[in-house]
């Protein structure tokens, strides 16, 4: 299918790896120009370049810094001569016991995971409306519909950006104009960062990470991790010119652990 979106700008937030660099990867398949960011500029350059490959014909720009700091999100937002497609993502917070969380590391998960997405959503959503089309795709996490004890603060501040969205997604000035904003929830995909978690689960259980992982794919459905390419190519469709209807919507992709009807 193409999805009907090439020669469109887009901004992929923290993309030099994992469910960012995925979903950068799907755009670039598709014709789409990117800004891509992220704090470490050498693997973001990397990234760059491998996203050049993929089509010749789609300019890449690397901004690289903290996408949770207001200057690093104005030369990332001037970077494209437009933009059309903002997928918003950043780190997660680390794991935790809540009893050891200090106001400071709130601050950090609610400026990372709510603040900055609706930062930039607010930077670029009326231009969008204005030129009649628009996508965001905030990356969240299962973590919003069935929370993770040790992910509190990611549960915390996460809810945070999905009621605002919940509210202005259906704003007939954005919907109204072809503006789609939506959330992409994770459950398990096979990134760095999941394997970080896994490895920090293990030294508190006592197993190992191989056994670590067996047993949290055995409690999957579908038996396995996701992928971020499978991640990437849902994105690129939330993106596309085909899903202009769905807006204001949380999307599961958790290969099933997600028990509920709904
Ligand atoms: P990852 O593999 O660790 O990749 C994270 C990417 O974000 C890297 O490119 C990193 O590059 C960049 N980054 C991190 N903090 C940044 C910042 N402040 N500013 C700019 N770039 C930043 O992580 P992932 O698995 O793709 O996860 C992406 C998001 O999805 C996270 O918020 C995570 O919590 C959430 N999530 C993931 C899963 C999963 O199973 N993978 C499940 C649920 C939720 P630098 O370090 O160089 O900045």
């Amino acid at each position: 299918m193409d999805l009907g979106i090439a020669g469109r700008w887009a901004l992929v937030c923290a993309a030099s790896k994992g469910l960012g660099r995925a979903s950068a990867a799907a755009l670039a398949r598709e014709g789409v120009n990117l800004v891509v960011n992220a704090r470490d500029p050498d693997t973001l350059v990397d990234t760059a370049a491998w996203l050049r490959t993929l089509d010749t014909s789609i300019e890449v720009i690397a901004v690289p810094g903290d996408i949770t700091t207001a200057s690093v999100r104005e030369t990332a937002l001037a970077a494209a001569p437009q933009l059309d497609i903002l997928i918003n993502n950043a780190g997660g917070p680390p794991p935790g016991d809540f009893r050891d969380w200090t106001a400071q590391d709130w601050q950090r998960a609610v400026n990372a995971n709510m603040i900055t997405p609706i930062e930039l959503i607010k930077a670029c959503v009326d231009d969008m409306a204005a030129r009649g089309f628009g996508r965001v795709v905030n990356i969240t996490s299962s973590s919003v519909k069935a929370p993770i004890e040790a992910l509190g603060l990611s549960n915390g501040a996460r809810a945070g950006l999905t009621g605002f969205v919940a509210g202005i997604a259906r704003q007939a000035r954005l919907a109204g104009n072809n503006v789609t904003i939506n959330n992409l929830l994770p459950g398990s995909f096979d990134t760095g960062r999941l394997r970080g978690n896994l490895a920090s689960e293990a030294k508190g259980s006592g197993k190992s990470v191989e056994q670590t992982a067996e047993d949290r794919q055995a409690k999957i459905p579908a038996g396995r991790f996701g992928d971020p390419d499978e991640f990437g190519a849902f994105c690129a469709f939330l993106c596309s010119a085909h899903a202009g209807y769905l807006t204001g919507q949380n999307v599961l992709l958790d290969g099933g652990a997600y028990p509920g009807t709904f």
